[in-house]
């Protein structure tokens, strides 16, 4: 896959969006035609068509994590397959435990769930933003809970012990949510090995379109809807399913499945070539774990410069201060935050987020770029 430079821009935001593969497009296209209308919930012979392109779509997504196709819900996204999950499938009076460095599609959810009884207690990280199980441990001591954890982290990378996580939460009958979102392009990951019992993943962090992700969702564990209307996915979801969206995200599960491997030993090569090109010229502290990260994820705090700024003096390079939902504001990353860094460091960070379409060069001419932009703020 090769990316189109447009401009000789170097695009190194793949935490916050993944570039459509062409692949997944050319599979996507001829759903847009005008001879492929249907409605997939429709009973003639174009909707029929149109409901086993979205089932073969929704087999490929299943087989991606280990699931049944009946356990797949499309939804519009990753926010929402974690608004689906935190609000429409933790038992009443179960008590809600989340790591502090949740997405903000989940922490958004914890006021609801307050609103509504549950208790709710947010689990501390370390340094490196693996979540305390200890803490876990002693929460699940009180009996069952909805507990939910994030495979990766979408600012520092951080890969968390979902083994551990999981044994903890089957030994105490929890049920456990994991927002998948970032490391399914890298990492494989088994739904029925770990007893996972919800997964949200979103198209556009692994290559597939924007604006269509899905919830899974195990046999047996009961969800009430959150969106009302027809009866479509078995009422999981009211609206027509679309199409060409959930045909993308199969390809792109299915292209997944088959390449995260080989990405992730390139991306990791790449990530290391960068943190040794930056290291060399300034004097940096690396906010990913060096092990246990995401392979195309750096970020790294450089002491008094602002990000921001610096960020406004490189045309030519798309990166991110932190997490792209929360780049409009000044507001210190709640994550860098949460992993002991204080409100300057957070104002002096940057998030390299590389993938499948990032080269060598690239990579050496960003740490030119990155570099003069850095000198002329100093
Ligand atoms: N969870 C994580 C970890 C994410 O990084 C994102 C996207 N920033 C989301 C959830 C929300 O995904 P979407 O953009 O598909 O709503």
């Amino acid at each position: 896959m090769t990316r189109d430079a447009g401009e000789g821009l170097i695009y190194l935001d793949h935490l916050a969006s993944t570039p459509l593969d062409p692949r997944v497009l050319a599979a996507m296209l001829p759903w847009f035609a005008a001879q492929a209308a249907a409605n997939p919930h429709a009973q003639h012979r174009p909707g029929w068509r149109t409901e086993a392109a979205i089932d073969h779509a929704r087999a490929a997504i299943a087989a991606l994590i280990g699931a049944r196709p009946g356990e797949i819900v499309f939804t519009s996204g990753a926010t929402e397959a974690n608004n689906l999950a935190l609000l429409g499938a933790v038992p009443a009076d179960w008590p809600v435990l989340v790591s502090a460095i949740e997405h903000a599609s989940v922490m958004a959810c914890l006021a609801l769930l307050g609103a509504r009884g549950h208790r709710v207690t947010i689990l501390p990280v370390d340094g490196d933003g693996v979540v305390d199980l200890e803490s876990l441990q002693r929460q699940l001591a009180g009996g069952p809970a909805f507990v939910s954890v994030m495979s990766a982290n979408n600012e520092i990378g951080t890969i968390q012990p979902l083994d551990r996580v999981a044994a903890l939460c089957r030994n105490a009958g929890a049920r456990l949510h994991v927002d998948a979102v970032q490391s399914l392009a890298t990492a494989a990951l088994d739904i029925d090995a770990l007893g996972i019992d919800l997964l949200s993943l979103s198209g556009h962090k692994l290559y597939g379109p924007q604006g269509v992700g899905a919830l899974f969702i195990r046999d047996g564990v009961k969800l009430s809807p959150r969106s009302l209307g027809g009866n479509q996915q078995e009422g999981r979801r009211a609206g027509t399913v679309p199409t060409a969206l959930a045909v993308g995200l199969g390809e792109a599960c299915r292209l997944a499945r088959r390449e995260r491997e080989g990405d992730a030993a390139r991306l990791r090569i790449l990530r290391e070539r960068l943190h040794a090109g930056l290291e060399a010229r300034f004097d940096l502290r690396r906010n990913s774990p060096g092990d246990h990260s995401l392979p195309g994820c750096l970020n790294v705090t450089i002491p008094g410069v602002d990000a921001a700024d610096i960020l406004l003096d490189l045309p030519e390079l798309a990166l991110s201060t932190g997490s792209a939902c929360g780049s409009r504001d000044r507001t210190p990353s709640t994550v860098l935050r949460a992993i002991g860094r204080s409100v300057e460091a957070c104002h002096a960070s940057f998030r390299f987020g590389l993938g499948r379409t990032t080269t060598a060069a690239e990579i050496d001419r960003a740490i030119g770029l990155f570099t003069a932009a850095i000198g002329t703020q100093r």
